[in-house]
């Protein structure tokens, strides 16, 4: 039976990061995906926005790393040869009570130590974005935007160059707590590691279960994007 130091259960931008970090050790690294490929899952759905960290409530590990993680972000791209674009982001106020909001989120923001916010008249949206329509707007000098399945592809194979094995098509179905590893039940055999990372988005519940962790519960919620042609 394969024995690891480390085990990862899920290939997201999540579980991609870690392998890739981890691989900088010497130690012998899994990780286990349970679809075709990496990044099939919330990780190459979402809006591939680089957040400054303004929405987040201070005081907060959220905001604590969501600040942390955008400075970090175009460092990490360039390393990994990954188009990585500060373009900067606007949040538009249409009337006055929607100024107080965008107050709102500078304080929240300041607070949380993100770095360049401003609050810009009519003019200055203008300039930025001619076809914005808004009375104010919070200009945020640091958001960004990438491509998060390069990205996640990226971290994956890095990690793999690195000496990390990736397991593809390959679900975690149980897992059993021994005294000195963890045996992980897979569709494609049996692993065992001495630590476990979970990483596997919203069925890390599920696996949580599995080592007798019962305190988590997902909600999971549906949205829509809307492509529209030009
Ligand atoms: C609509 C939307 C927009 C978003 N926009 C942004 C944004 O602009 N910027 C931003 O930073 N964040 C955004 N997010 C959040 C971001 O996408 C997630 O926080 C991130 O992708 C989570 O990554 P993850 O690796 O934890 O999870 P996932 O990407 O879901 O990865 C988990 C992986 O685990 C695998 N897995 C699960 N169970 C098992 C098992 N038993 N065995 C093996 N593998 C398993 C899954 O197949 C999956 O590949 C958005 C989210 C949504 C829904």
């Amino acid at each position: 039976m394969n024995i690891y130091d480390f085990a990862i259960i899920g290939g997201g931008v999540v579980g991609c990061a870690i392998a890739r970090e981890l691989a900088r050790y010497k130690a012998e690294i899994l990780l286990l995906e349970r679809e075709c490929d990496v990044c099939f899952g919330t990780s190459g759905r979402n809006s591939g926005v680089s957040h400054a960290g303004f929405y987040i409530p201070p005081n907060t590990l959220k905001a604590k790393l969501n600040v942390l993680g955008n400075r970090m972000l175009p460092t990490l791209c360039n390393e990994l040869d990954v188009p990585f674009r500060e373009i900067g982001k606007l949040v538009v106020a249409k009337n006055d009570d929607e100024i107080k909001y965008l107050e709102k989120l500078k304080r929240q923001g300041e607070k949380n130590g993100v770095v360049g916010l401003r609050i810009i008249d009519k003019e200055e949206i203008r300039e930025l974005e001619p076809r914005v329509n808004g009375i104010k707007a919070l200009y945020s000098p640091r958001s960004g935007i990438l491509d998060p399945f390069e990205l996640t592809i990226a971290l994956a194979e890095n990690a793999m160059e690195n000496g990390a094995d990736i397991m593809l098509n390959c679900e975690v179905r149980d897992i059993h707590v021994r005294e000195e590893f963890f045996e992980l039940k897979t569709e494609r055999g049996d692993f065992r590691a001495e630590y476990l990372i979970n990483s596997s988005g919203l069925s890390a519940d599920e696996i949580s279960r599995m080592v007798g962790i019962e305190k988590y519960k997902i909600y999971p919620c549906r949205g829509e994007y809307h492509v529209l042609d030009k």
